[in-house]
C-alpha cells in the first residue's frame, strides 16, 4: 500500500516568527499519524523548518531548485545546496510555469537534478481553465519524465483553474485524472502503482475525504490551508484514516 503524503506549501507567506510558530504548531498537532506530512516554506525559512522538525517523522521541502551545481546563476538555488536541508523538491508548480516561464523543458531539467541529487520531486501537472485535461497532463508528465530512469517520485495533480479559488475539482473527476498520470508514468517506465499521486487545488477539511477516498489520490499538495496548522493538521489525520 502506498503511504498517504499531506504537502503544505507555504508559497510566499510567514515572517520568522510566524514560519516558526506554525511549523511548531504543525509539529505538536500532526507528529502523531502515519501520513508523510511535507512542510514547503520559504527557501529563508527552509532551514529553520528543518531544525523544528528534527527528531520527528515529518519532513521539509523546497518550492523549487535550479538544474545547475554551482555558478553565476544569480538569484538561484542549487540542489546540492539543499541535499541535507530538504527531502522534498515541489518542481513544476503552475505559478512558476505561469509566472517564471518554467516550460515543461525546463521542469525536466529541474526533475533529473533532483533525483540525480537524491531528492524526491514532487511533480505538479495540471490543466488550465478551457484546457484539454488529459493532452496536458500526458504531455507535462511525458515530458518532465523523459530521460530520467526510475527513481522516488511524487505526482501532483493540480488544475490550475482549482489553485486558490475555492473551487476544487470534483473527486471522481481528479481520480480519472491520477488513472491517466499513472498510465503516463508507466509509459515512462515508472512502476505506477508505488509513486503516490496527490490531489491539489482549493483543499479543506470540508472537501479532502472525498478525494483520499479515491483508489489513485494518496493525498493532497495543499497552499492556503497549510497556513492553518489545525486544518492542516485535520487534513493529515483524514489522509491517514483514509489509508488505514
Ligand atoms: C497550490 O498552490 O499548490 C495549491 C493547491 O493551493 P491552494 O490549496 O491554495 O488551492
Amino acid at each position: 500500500m502506498r503511504r498517504p503524503i499531506v504537502a503544505g506549501n507555504w508559497k510566499m507567506n510567514t515572517t520568522r516568527s510566524e514560519a516558526e510558530e506554525l511549523v511548531l504548531a504543525i509539529r505538536t498537532l500532526a507528529a502523531a499519524a502515519p501520513t508523510e506530512v511535507v512542510v514547503c516554506p520559504p527557501y529563508v525559512w527552509l532551514e529553520l523548518v528543518s531544525r523544528a522538525l528534527e527528531g520527528s517523522n515529518m519532513k521539509t521541502g523546497a518550492q523549487d531548485v535550479y538544474w545547475e551545481d554551482s555558478g553565476a546563476f544569480t538569484g538561484q538555488v542549487a540542489v546540492t545546496q539543499l541535499v541535507g536541508m530538504c527531502e522534498y523538491v515541489i518542481v513544476g508548480h503552475s505559478e512558476r510555469r505561469r509566472l517564471f516561464g518554467d516550460t515543461d523543458e525546463i521542469v525536466a531539467r529541474k526533475v533529473a537534478a533532483c533525483m540525480g541529487a537524491g531528492l524526491i520531486p514532487i511533480l505538479a501537472v495540471g490543466e488550465d481553465a478551457g484546457d484539454h485535461a488529459e493532452e496536458v497532463v500526458r504531455r507535462q508528465v511525458t515530458t518532465a519524465l523523459a530521460g530520467v530512469t526510475p527513481h522516488p517520485l511524487v505526482a501532483a495533480y493540480e488544475p490550475v483553474w482549482a489553485i486558490g479559488t475555492g473551487d476544487a475539482a470534483i473527486p471522481e473527476y481528479a481520480q480519472w485524472v491520477a488513472t491517466v498520470i499513472r498510465d503516463e508514468l508507466r509509459i515512462a517506465g515508472f512502476d505506477p502503482q508505488t509513486v503516490p499521486v496527490l490531489y491539489g487545488g482549493s483543499v479543506n477539511p470540508e472537501n479532502f475525504p472525498g478525494f483520499v477516498a479515491q483508489p489513485d489520490i494518496d493525498g493532497g499538495l495543499v497552499g492556503g490551508v497549510s497556513l492553518d496548522a489545525r486544518k492542516f493538521a485535520t487534513l493529515v489525520e483524514q489522509a491517514s484514516t483514509a489509508a488505514y
